[in-house]
């Protein structure tokens, strides 16, 4: 863990040692907007201490980060004029995590802005959905 923390972009950013824009910052939680964004304002919340992802970050600090989400999401429909955010986390390769430091992107939205989230649509037999109810159930 110490060898991933050293060369992890965001635990290097949490440090200071890559520059961000930053629009929150405090001891545990860091909000800075996104190198590529998505749209205007795209912005990233990050747990400063290193964990890969969602399933992994500690539930205090989770929930840290995500009363700083909805801060900037509140914050990006005040100032900027969004309409909307979509509020996501990617967890793992097959679900398009590319940086393994937990993270929250908070995706202002606009009028017409063109942006495509797709969920393509898929109906399942009801003998499946009750398999995956009780798998899921089972689980939790
Ligand atoms: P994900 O694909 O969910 O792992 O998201 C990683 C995000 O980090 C992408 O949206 C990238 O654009 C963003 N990103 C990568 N490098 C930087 C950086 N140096 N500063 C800010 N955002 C970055
Ligand atoms: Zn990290």
């Amino acid at each position: 863990m110490e060898d991933k923390k050293e060369s992890c972009l965001f635990c290097r950013i949490a440090r200071g040692e890559i520059p961000s824009y930053k629009v929150y910052e405090d001891n545990e939680v860091l909000a800075f907007l996104d190198i590529s964004p998505a749209s205007r304002g795209h912005t990233l919340v990050i747990p400063k201490e290193h964990f890969p992802d969602f399933t992994l970050c500690p539930k205090n600090i989770l929930a840290h980060c995500f009363e700083v989400a909805q801060l900037i999401a509140q914050a990006q429909i005040r100032q900027l004029g969004a309409t909307g955010t979509n509020v996501l986390t990617n967890v793992g390769k097959s679900a398009g995590q590319t940086v393994r430091h937990f993270h929250i992107h908070v995706i202002p939205r606009y009028e017409d802005d063109g942006l495509q989230l797709a969920f393509p649509p898929h109906r399942l037999e009801d003998k499946e959905m009750l398999l995956l109810q009780d798998s899921i159930r089972k689980g939790v």
